[in-house]
């Protein structure tokens, strides 16, 4: 067998490995799991969009190739859904295009922009893709720490000028994985600026942007004056409408990042199977009820594990106002890795080790509510009951 390429030597040890074992051990000896691990909607995608996808199934036209940008129908319902959420006006031939999902339009856009020692400049934590696919593209991730004292926004004024020079990207998630948390839109004004003087692409992963509670509204970056000038933004059908399996998602704005993006693509992959699109034209069409229910019983869920920590004294301001995560530190004497392998052994509880998400996650551990409010409260008491306290 030939050698592996030089690209996959580039990609980090897999960092779960042990969490992984831990946990496999744990469920091989029958341990009651609760698993606050996985990043992924607990609940059916709503009937409706189901219903859509069986009736375009049986249609025929729909299984012939797509085309890689995406049917015009998803292309302008895309467009009327930026129109009425954001007040985002976007072109449908120019500026929209049909992903596999983010994942795939976010890899794939790394390859339309980096080049060796071309950086990207990447938040830690983070979403692992930004990091990895700057690798694979032969780039250098540089990154920038989101702690809590900066309530986790990059500090723009701190990355040194040499980078910035070889940078073409910034990365931005808000609102935030893992973090939970959500950006302001001075600070979306200010990286547009920073953006524009710099000669930058912001990448802009607007997947939670409807996973919000507490009347919190999360912007667009392209609602931002300008910013279309210097932005794509990556927003997704997986977690608003527990649609994680469909993959189905879209790009918006700039468009020559949109064109770069889909001549990549158009050599990857012939588009998303047409019956999926129309069901998720039927998404994004509707009138936002699921989206209320989805996020009404996440707040429920938050309240009870903020409420459940604050009790085992940890040091946490507000309950997160968007996504499904809580990022928590983790006590005096324990690291990400340490600390998730005691909830584990201790409590049968799956977290996920911040460093996972980059080395300033170090300290920090990620919880998901993704399973219900007992299995949450079972949670709380299992902590309380071994003694774990913040
Ligand atoms: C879940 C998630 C996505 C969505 O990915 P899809 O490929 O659209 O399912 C994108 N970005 C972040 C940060 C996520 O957590």
């Amino acid at each position: 067998m030939p050698k592996e390429s030089m690209r996959l030597e580039k990609i980090p040890p897999y960092l779960f490995e042990e969490i992984d074992r831990k946990k496999r051990e744990a469920i091989n000896k029958g341990v009651d799991i609760i698993n606050l691990g996985i990043g992924d909607p607990d609940q059916p995608t709503p009937a409706y969009i189901v219903q859509s996808m069986q009736k375009a199934v049986e249609n025929s036209q729909n299984h012939d190739y797509p085309s890689s940008n995406g049917e015009i129908d998803f292309r302008k319902a895309v467009v009327d859904w930026y129109h009425s959420r954001f007040s985002v006006s976007l072109d449908a031939d120019k500026e929209v295009t049909c992903l596999i999902g983010s994942k795939e339009g976010l890899s794939h856009l790394s390859l339309a922009y980096i080049d060796k020692d071309d950086i990207a400049i990447v938040p830690s934590p983070s979403y692992p893709v930004y990091k990895m696919w700057t690798l694979m593209a032969g780039g250098d991730p540089y990154f920038v720490p989101l702690t809590r004292e900066n309530d986790f926004l990059p500090d723009l004024n701190k990355i040194p000028e040499k980078v910035i020079n070889k940078a073409k990207i910034i990365y931005l998630n808000y609102p935030n994985n893992p973090t939970g948390a959500i950006a302001p839109s001075s600070f979306l004004e200010k990286t547009v600026n920073f953006a524009k003087e710099n000669d930058l692409l912001i990448v802009y992963d607007n997947a939670y942007c409807d996973m919000t509670y507490d009347h919190y509204v999360a912007p667009s970056i392209l609602e931002i004056d300008g910013a279309k000038e210097v932005s794509i933004e990556f927003a997704s059908l997986s977690k608003s409408y527990n649609m994680t399996g469909w993959r189905i998602a879209m790009a918006a704005g700039n468009e020559k990042a949109i064109k770069a993006l889909r001549v990549i693509k158009s050599n990857v992959d012939s588009g998303q199977f047409k019956a999926i699109q129309q069901a998720a034209v039927s998404a994004l069409n509707s009138d936002g009820s699921d989206i209320k229910r989805h996020n009404e019983i996440y707040t429920r869920r938050r309240d009870i594990l903020f409420a459940g920590l604050k009790s085992l004294n940890w040091p946490l301001k507000d309950p997160p106002k968007a996504t499904f995560y809580f990022w928590i530190p983790v006590p005096g004497g324990y690291d990400s890795a340490s600390f998730a392998s005691k909830l584990l052994e201790s409590c049968g509880l799956v977290t996920v080790p911040g460093n996972g998400y980059g080395d300033a996650g170090e300290g920090y551990i990620r919880m998901a509510i993704t399973v219900s409010e007992d299995r949450i409260q079972e949670a709380i008491d299992r902590m309380k009951n071994a003694g774990i306290r913040y």
